[in-house]
Formats: structure tokens, sequence, C-alpha cells
């Protein structure tokens, strides 16, 4: 990464943790060009667009936009609205799953009420035969969400899993520990602003660690959601499961909502399992950042909606 691109994801993942800048973006609606990346600010706003990609091929999994919330009243409201959106998954007969944050069920203010939280809804999706992913946040939070997924699986829930970052030192022993444990991951290269002391900078790097752990993963056999939208992995991933005669039904590729949308398709129609993250939701501002702070093209798109608006 050149020195201009680091401070220019630096500077912006910096606002994605702005509290007034966060306050004053909701407060105005999803302008700025946000709804290139979030279904809507509503529960029935995603589900249509679920049903849209459900009709292409592609199942979703559907992230009700919330995080590091600052008090245990939003994180009831986090469990409480997981639980309508389960509901309305299993009635609608939605192909899809849910995704949420540890932070937006209290991780940073009260660990055994976030734990309750995250197991009232993973249990009510048990009970619709739904899968509940635990996103990665940043790396405060990491030890927390694996030891979470962890107990709920010893207590006998196999509808959970996690995501490990490719941008993490650490992440080659956290996915050999959890693959012996049988569970199921996502694996990302990593979203969030991470000091250099525990966190690879270089994409060369990333990429690949990625490939690395993508790898360990097919040769296990326990499944894996490969969420990437870099084609040269994605093809890499299609020639490897080739040549070892991997099934499909070992892994599924995952993309962003507005992202690589014809790619998305087109693996779908390859016969590839392909799953769309639907985030949805008022609360979407730091999510909308990080997506601009990956792709400094997506600042232009916004500067020019705004403009054109
Ligand atoms: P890159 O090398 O960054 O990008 C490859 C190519 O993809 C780019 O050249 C560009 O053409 C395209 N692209 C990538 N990002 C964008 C974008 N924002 N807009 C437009 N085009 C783009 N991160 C976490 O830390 N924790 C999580 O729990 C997590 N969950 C995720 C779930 C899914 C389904 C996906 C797809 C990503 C998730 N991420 C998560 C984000 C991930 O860590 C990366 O930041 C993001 O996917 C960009 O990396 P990339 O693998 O696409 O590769």
């Amino acid at each position: 990464m050149d020195i201009g691109t680091r401070l220019f994801r630096t500077a912006l993942l910096g606002l994605a943790g702005n509290r007034a800048a966060r306050a004053l973006s909701e407060r105005y609606g999803m302008k700025l060009g946000a709804s290139r990346f979030v279904a809507g600010e509503t529960m029935e706003e995603a589900i249509a667009q679920a049903k849209r990609l459900n009709a292409e091929g592609i199942a979703v999994t559907l992230d009700f936009l919330g995080e590091s919330v600052s008090s245990l009243e939003e994180a009831q409201v986090s469990e409480r609205s997981y639980k309508e959106l389960i509901r309305m998954i299993s009635h609608e007969g939605i192909n899809g799953n849910v995704s949420l944050k540890p932070t937006q069920f209290g991780l940073a203010l009260d660990r055994k009420a976030c734990e309750e939280g995250i197991r009232a809804v993973v249990n009510e999706a048990a009970g619709h035969g739904l899968f509940v992913r635990l996103d990665m946040e940043d790396s405060p939070w990491t030890d927390a969400t694996i030891q979470i997924v962890q107990m709920l699986q010893d207590e006998g829930f196999s509808n959970v899993g996690t995501v490990i970052q490719a941008y993490l030192y650490r992440s080659g022993r956290d996915v050999q520990a959890m693959t012996a444990n049988k569970m199921n991951l996502r694996l990302v290269k990593g979203a969030y602003k991470e000091s250099r002391r525990i966190a690879f900078e270089s994409k060369q790097e990333v990429d690949d660690n990625m490939r690395r752990l993508i790898k360990a993963r097919l040769d296990s056999g326990i499944y894996t959601a490969i969420a990437t939208h870099d084609q040269r992995i994605i093809r890499w991933v299609q020639s490897y499961t080739r040549m070892r005669a991997i099934p499909r039904s070992k892994f599924e590729f995952q993309m962003l909502y507005g992202i690589r949308n014809p790619l998305q398709r087109s693996l779908a129609r390859e016969g590839y399992k392909v799953r769309s993250y639907v985030p949805f939701g008022r609360s979407w501002y730091p999510y909308f950042v990080r997506r601009l702070a990956e792709r400094p093209a997506n600042v232009m798109f916004v500067v020019k909606s705004v403009v054109w608006r």
C-alpha cells in the first residue's frame, strides 16, 4: 500500500469511529450515496432486497446495522430486532441467515449481558433452523468474540460461527484451533485500522495470508465462507477446488451488497453457492465509511452522487 493510500485509509477509518460525524450523517438519512451499500433503513426494505437476490440464485446474510452501543437498553433493542428479523426471514421463506456484531449487544459494556443477548438470538435462530454469524470487529474484541462463539458451540449450538481476518498475525493459529473444533468460519481480509505490531500492512502479505487460511480450511473439509471481491483469489479458489476435487457443498463465496454485482450473479449461475451480505438500518454510518476506506474510487462516487443530487 503506498503512503497516500495508507493516509487516506487511516483518515477515513478514524472518521468511522467519530460519534459527532456519525450522528450528523445518520440524521440526514440515507443520503451521501450510502444506499449503494445499504439495502434500506427498514426490515421490510431489506427483506425486499433479499427476495430480489434470492430470485437471482444468491443467498443472503442480513445485518441489522449497529455497533458500539452506549447503553444496555440499546443492546436489548438489538436483541429484539434480531429475533424479529429471524422470524421474518423464516416467515417470508428467505434463503438467508443473519450476521451480528458483538459490540451491538453491549460487549464493551457488560460481557455477561452481551453473552445472554447473543445466546437468545442464536437460540431463536436454532428454533427456525437458521445460522448466526458473529462478525469480527477490531482487535480489542477478537478474543472475546472467539470465546463467545466457542462457549455457544460447547453449549450445543451448531448454528453459530464467526469470522477470521487475514490481516492479523494471529489468524493462522486461530484458524487451526477453530478448525480442530469444527467451527464454521468466514474468512475475510479485515476492515479495521490495526497497528503493525499485530497486523500485516502490505496488500501482498494480507493476500498471501488469505490464501494460506483459505487453503487450510478447504483442505480440512470444514464448511467455510470465502468473503472477498478479489477476483484473483476467487479464480484461485475455483482452480484449487477443481484440482483437489473439493465439493462445492463445502464452501461458499460471500460478497457485500452492492459490490461486484455481476460477479456475484455469474458465480451463482456457474453453480457456486454465493451469499450477499445485506446490511440495513438507520445506523449505517460506520459501515459506510469502512466501504469508502476500502476503495478510494468510492469517495469519488459519493462526491458525484452529492453534487448531482
Ligand atoms: P481487496 O483487495 O480490498 O479488493 C479487491 C477488489 O474488490 C478491489 O480491487 C475492488 O475492485 C473490489 N472492492 C473491494 N472493496 C470494495 C469496496 N468497498 N467498494 C467497491 N469495490 C470494492 N471485515 C471484517 O473485519 N470483519 C467482518 O466480519 C467482515 N465481514 C465481511 C463479510 C463479507 C461478506 C465481506 C465480503 C467482507 C467482510 N469484511 C469484514 C470486509 C473485508 O475484511 C474487506 O475489508 C473487504 O471485503 C475488502 O477486501 P476484499 O477481500 O474485497 O479485497
